[in-house]
């Protein structure tokens, strides 16, 4: 600490939540933080970037081998997966007004605390496991399908 004069001299993470508006162009597709970064609440980002490239082998897979791949293909990944993309951001931001921002700060005006209601509900065994699936495997669950299921059986 002694060495330290200014917060020059330190590295920070300028951390941010945002997306692009088109994920493709003729020929180009970006996916995971590429497309969008989101915040570190509920740590998540590598699974938006995983299930992006299970979405994008799902739909390109089966066009790319047959050799007719087109741009709307690339905008068929797009408008699968900006959606959980747009429902995560939320929950974070949500997440961050409600939880994170009062944990924060030293001297919270009232400190954060669930609703007696929501806190009973999420005892419950059905909507206890609600929070812990959404943020393992997101909003709309995507699994290897159709030519890229059988490129992962051929070990291609
Ligand atoms: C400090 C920190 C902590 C994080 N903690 C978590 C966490 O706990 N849980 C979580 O889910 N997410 C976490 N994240 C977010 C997570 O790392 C990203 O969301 C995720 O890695 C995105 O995956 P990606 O494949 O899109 O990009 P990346 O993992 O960034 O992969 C991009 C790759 O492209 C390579 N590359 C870049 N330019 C070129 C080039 N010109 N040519 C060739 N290769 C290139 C890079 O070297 C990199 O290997 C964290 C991020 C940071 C910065």
């Amino acid at each position: 600490m002694g060495e330290l004069e200014d917060w020059r001299q330190v590295s920070l993470l300028s951390v941010e939540s945002d997306r692009l508006k088109r994920w493709y162009a003729p020929g180009l597709l970006v996916i995971g933080d590429a497309a969008h970064v989101v915040s570190p609440v509920g740590g998540i980002g590598i699974n938006l970037a995983i299930q992006d490239a299970v979405s994008a082998a799902n739909v390109l897979s089966g066009p790319l081998l047959e050799g007719r791949l087109g741009t709307r293909h690339l905008r068929a990944v797009q408008r699968r997966r900006a959606p959980a993309v747009r429902f995560v951001q939320l929950a974070q931001e949500l997440a961050q007004r409600w939880v994170v921002a009062g944990a924060l700060d030293p001297e919270p005006e009232a400190p954060f605390r669930l609703p007696r209601s929501l806190k009973r509900a999420l005892r419950m065994p059905v909507l206890r496991d609600v929070p812990a699936r959404l943020i393992a495997f997101g909003a709309w669950p995507v699994r290897v399908r159709g030519a890229a299921r059988k490129g992962v059986e051929r070990g291609w």
